[in-house]
């Protein structure tokens, strides 16, 4: 087990893992009961919202909010608040051989011990694992079309997927690309009927039910999918300039399977209040199990999460 011989270099009473909207509204609480609060983050702050256009459904902006903005702001808030901010990862979570702490060990080698951890990691999206994915990802295969839609003016292209990510998605696309087809493995959508009925009402988005993506080619860049029409087998070529996949998401939670029991999916089972099984350790956001996955809940979780951890440090530490 890793974290048993290290030589811990800084004392922290909660520790904040991974910068999302979970990870950030867990930091104003916690720092704002003036706990020693560090949060790392191994990538860019506000997880999922730092790469979304307009955010329509939290609760409080009625013309919508830039996600990226929000992140900003609510990390600025947690801030003002006395969180520490370390961008950087964490490799590993281990109890102290001898004693109810936890430590962390950092990607850049550094060590904390700390009374309570807030595990706020996300999640990374699911890949089709086909020939020509990873090859041009960045080069017309995509995750993010608020990121990369602009890339795709006038163009056609295809997105895969059935879900609200897939058709939010798609959505978006009509700004940008001229047409949209919608590759879906069945003949109904999982997404929920609002945005359903918006992507049939617009003349851009046309659906290829029961295919699926086997390959994925061009030259420089995507120029066309091999379709498999999953009832009858048939194999086709489409013409696209890009490829915009939305299967779902993974749990990050490699750094957890050691400490606590996960899902098949590899979720984290916590309860009402995001504890695990370890006693100080919380989960919240989409790395736990049951998550609803909206900017809303997954703040309302690191809220929920960091009165509890709070309530654990003033039984156990005052
Ligand atoms: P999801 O709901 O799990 O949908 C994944 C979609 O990908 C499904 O249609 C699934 O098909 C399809 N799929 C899965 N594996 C596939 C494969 N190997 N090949 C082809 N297709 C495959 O995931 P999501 O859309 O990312 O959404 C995740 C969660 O976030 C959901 O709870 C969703 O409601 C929420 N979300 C909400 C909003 C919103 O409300 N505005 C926006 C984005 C996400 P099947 O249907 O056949 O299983």
């Amino acid at each position: 087990m890793r974290g048993t011989n290290v030589s811990v270099m800084e004392d922290v009473d909660i520790a904040i893992v991974g910068g999302g909207p979970t990870g950030l509204a867990a930091g104003i609480y916690a720092a704002r009961a003036k706990r020693r609060t560090v949060l790392w983050e191994r990538g860019v702050l506000g997880g999922q919202i730092a790469l979304t256009g307009v955010v329509e459904n939290y609760p409080g902006f009625p013309e919508g909010v830039q996600g990226p903005l929000l992140a900003l702001d609510m990390h600025r808030q947690a801030d003002q608040f006395g969180m520490e901010t370390r961008y950087d990862g964490i490799s590993s979570i281990t109890r102290e051989p001898e004693g109810t702490q936890f430590i962390l060990e950092t990607d850049s080698g550094d060590a904390y011990r700390a009374k309570s951890v807030i595990v706020s990691a996300g999640g990374t999206p699911v890949k089709l694992n086909v020939p020509g994915e990873e090859a041009f990802t960045g080069k017309g295969v995509s995750y993010c079309a608020t990121c990369d839609g602009a890339f795709f003016k006038d163009e056609v292209v295809a997105v895969v997927g059935g879900g609200d990510a897939a058709i939010e998605e798609a959505l978006f696309l009509t700004r940008y690309a001229s047409q949209i087809h919608v590759i879906h493995r069945r003949d109904s959508l999982r997404a929920s009927r609002v945005l359903q009925d918006r992507a049939f009402a617009s003349d851009q988005i046309e659906f290829i039910w029961d295919s699926t993506v086997e390959d994925i080619s061009g030259d420089e860049d995507v120029d066309r999918v091999t379709l498999r029409n999953v009832l009858t087998e048939e194999r086709s070529e489409l013409a696209v300039g890009g490829v915009f996949i939305f299967i779902g998401h993974h749990p990050n939670s490699e750094l957890l399977g050691a400490l606590t029991k996960l899902d098949e999916g590899g979720h984290a089972y916590v309860n009402l209040w995001m504890e695990t099984e370890q006693a100080g350790l919380y989960v919240a956001g989409d790395v736990r199990v049951d998550a609803a996955r909206q900017l809303a809940s997954a703040v309302g979780d690191g809220v929920t999460a960091a009165i509890r951890s709070e309530q654990y440090l003033q039984e156990h530490y005052s």
